[in-house]
């Protein structure tokens, strides 16, 4: 296989000399261990750069969704409302907790949570005597929800807001910044992220006692007392100071990556502009990270479906992706509550996520755009 041949992956690591100078530097300081002088600046930088004035790092996004929600007071029995279009991490994190994630549908336009439908939600379920313990609203594929209806809603029926932001670090909306918005809000720092630890999270809140909790939680609940003492039950949730020198070194070079991912968006926008029938998901965000770009395909329109591009593209080694399947379609939420459109599962069964990783070359990007160009020539 030559150079050109290789596979181009959807959202790889985009990673460098930065990042190594950076993790050597960690390594000969002898701060080996989920604690270190990298730990705190990377939530100090993190913090300052989402706008909030304290951060916790952690192991990963999903440590950081469990911890929120425990720390908001989340009790067996609970309904925690989550867009049913997201990472399983999500509602995953809910289930920790012993309570009950009550999957909601999305805008069409977005992917983001529905905000009628979440009104709706939550009036059902006071109705049935429930308590809500928190809304976790997702910033689909990095643009942010629609927080200026969101956070009203849950104002006005008394429940706490946790953002999962893993997607979004970055994105703005209303000229604020993604993870910004509600009591708390959780970044991801996994291997596809927009930066990565290559494993990682922060949990990210202007309420000090609130991270304070989940710090104490996240070192296994030790009181502070020489011999090991324990009142409650705790994880071993933190971040390594290595790999928050690897983020702190990303977290540098953020604007850049992000002006990549922009470009790449740019591009396939022209690309399919005279196409009838396909859409980029959330194009009329201009706030939007750009973290992953998928398209929208309107099968009767376009002639052809995502799945026929899907197997061209495999055939020709460029990954894709379908929009993540719905949460109530997965096996292990068949019982779970819903409030459904219908939306997610159509942009399940008509999106197509394409390469869209700040490290790809623009000879690759070439080539994904003229294996497009290919397949639509021939439709
Ligand atoms: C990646 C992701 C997470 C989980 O983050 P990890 O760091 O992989 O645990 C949570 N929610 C969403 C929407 C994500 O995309």
């Amino acid at each position: 296989m030559d150079g050109t041949a290789d596979r181009i992956l959807l959202s790889p690591p985009d990673v460098g000399p930065l990042e190594e100078s950076y993790l050597l530097r960690a390594l000969r300081s002898g701060w080996v261990a989920p604690v270190g002088p990298e730990v705190e600046a990377f939530e100090r930088e993190v913090a300052a750069r989402v706008g909030r004035s304290h951060a916790v790092a952690l192991s990963s996004g999903t440590a950081g969704l469990h911890l929120a929600l425990i720390a908001l007071g989340t009790r067996p029995g609970d309904a925690v409302v989550v867009p049913t279009l997201t990472f399983v991490a999500t509602a995953n994190a809910v289930v920790y907790t012993g309570a009950e994630p009550v999957l909601v549908d999305c805008d069409p336009e977005s992917g983001n949570l529905d905000p009628a439908l979440l009104e709706r939600t939550l009036d059902e379920l006071r109705r049935a005597g429930r308590r809500v313990a928190a809304v976790l609203p997702v910033d689909m594929f990095g643009s942010c929800a629609d927080y200026d209806r969101i956070l009203p809603i849950c104002a006005a029926a008394g429940v706490p807001v946790i953002e999962d932001a893993a997607e979004a670090l970055g994105a703005v909306r209303d000229g604020r910044p993604a993870a910004s918005f509600g009591q708390a809000a959780v970044l991801s720092f996994n291997g596809n992220k927009i930066i990565t630890t290559s494993g990682g999270g922060m949990l990210v809140s202007d309420d000090h006692d609130l991270v304070a909790h989940c710090r104490y939680l996240s070192t296994q609940a030790r009181q502070p007392v020489r011999h090991y003492e324990h009142t409650d039950t705790g994880y071993n949730y933190r971040l390594s100071n290595l790999l928050a020198a690897l983020g702190r070194a990303q977290l540098r070079r953020l604007d850049g990556m992000l002006a990549r991912r922009r470009a790449h968006r740019e591009r396939y926008a022209k690309l399919f502009a005279a196409t009838p029938g396909v859409r980029l998901l959330g194009s009329g965000d201009i706030g939007a990270n750009c973290w992953l770009t998928s398209i929208v395909v309107d099968r009767a329109a376009a002639g052809w479906q995502a799945a026929e591009l899907a197997r061209h593209m495999d055939a020709h080694e460029i990954e894709t992706r379908p929009i993540w399947k719905p949460m109530h379609l997965q096996p292990v939420f068949a019982s779970a509550r819903t409030v459904l459109s219908g939306a997610a599962e159509r942009l399940f069964a008509s999106g197509l996520t394409l390469p869209s990783g700040s490290a790809m070359t623009d000879q690759q990007l070439d080539r994904v755009a003229a294996t497009i160009a290919d397949f639509l020539d021939r439709r």
